[in-house]
């Protein structure tokens, strides 16, 4: 069974610099089996209703601004897969799936592969968020998508734990705000009490730390994707001082 990973993905820089970040998930890349192909769920495609990219040749998307232009000469070029596409949308009962033609890979998804995947030989699909969808729902969701790792492939939610970019500063310490919030995640996931971490609206912080809840959301995929499985950290840190980029990865303890 593949693992089912979440990855903190933090500044898109991340694609083209060698840091503890990207060491890591290179490194993760190396410990893992091979996948036959990835379904990414990065907190960067908000739709209304439930979307699986579907094409052949996904785009790279270049979903930023303000950045060098090197970063925008990135093209992660890895196939796309309609038999993945159609097994995710057949997996899913919860809701209905539809197959998507126009978006491909945005940042949350590529600047990690680029990283962990750098020959783009795996092909890769994208599910949407869809942000009218109960928390429940999207943790129901990624409960139906564990059929997959079965079938040998990697499901990759790519968000961050905390994530307030209003509040970012460089060289600055980690406010006490993040802190609390990454250490509540850490713990209800130690403990895997999922529903601490579906209703985490209730917890210290979660207004500061999720201004929006799109980077939370990958989680809930994950989550429900790796159901009683105990987690193993990386990357525990704060970035900016408002980034977690805790990444938690599933089903790989016997292995490392
Ligand atoms: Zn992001």
């Amino acid at each position: 069974m593949m693992p089912a990973v979440f990855i903190g993905h933090g500044s898109p820089e991340n694609a083209l610099e060698k840091n503890e970040f990207t060491d890591a998930w290179k490194q993760l890349a190396r410990e893992i089996p091979t996948p036959k192909a990835i379904l990414s769920i990065s907190a960067h495609w908000l739709t209304e209703g439930t979307a699986v990219t579907a094409m052949e040749k996904p785009r790279t998307i270049h979903d930023f601004y303000g950045f060098p232009q090197e970063l925008y000469d990135v093209e992660y070029k890895a196939k796309g897969s309609l038999e993945h596409a159609n097994l995710v949308r057949e997996s899913v009962k919860a809701v209905k799936v539809s197959l998507d033609k126009e978006w491909g890979l945005d940042h949350g998804t590529w600047s990690v592969l680029v990283n962990m995947y750098s020959k783009a030989d795996i092909p890769v699909i994208q599910l949407s968020l869809d942000y009218y969808l109960s928390l429940e729902k999207q943790y129901q969701l990624g409960k139906e998508l564990k059929a997959l790792r079965e079938k040998g492939v990697l499901i990759m939610g790519s968000g961050n734990i905390v994530h307030n970019l209003g509040m970012i500063t460089p060289e600055g310490p980690a406010y006490k705000w993040a802190v609390d919030f990454d250490s509540f995640v850490k713990k209800a996931l130690e403990k895997r009490d999922d529903s601490s971490l579906i209703n985490y609206r209730k917890a210290p912080s979660a207004e500061l730390s999720h201004p929006t809840y799109d980077h939370y959301l990958p989680l809930l995929y994950v989550l429900g994707a790796s159901e009683n499985e105990k987690p193993r950290f990386l990357c525990e840190k704060i970035f900016y001082g408002s980034l977690s980029m805790r990444c938690a990865v599933f089903g790989i303890e016997n292995r490392m």
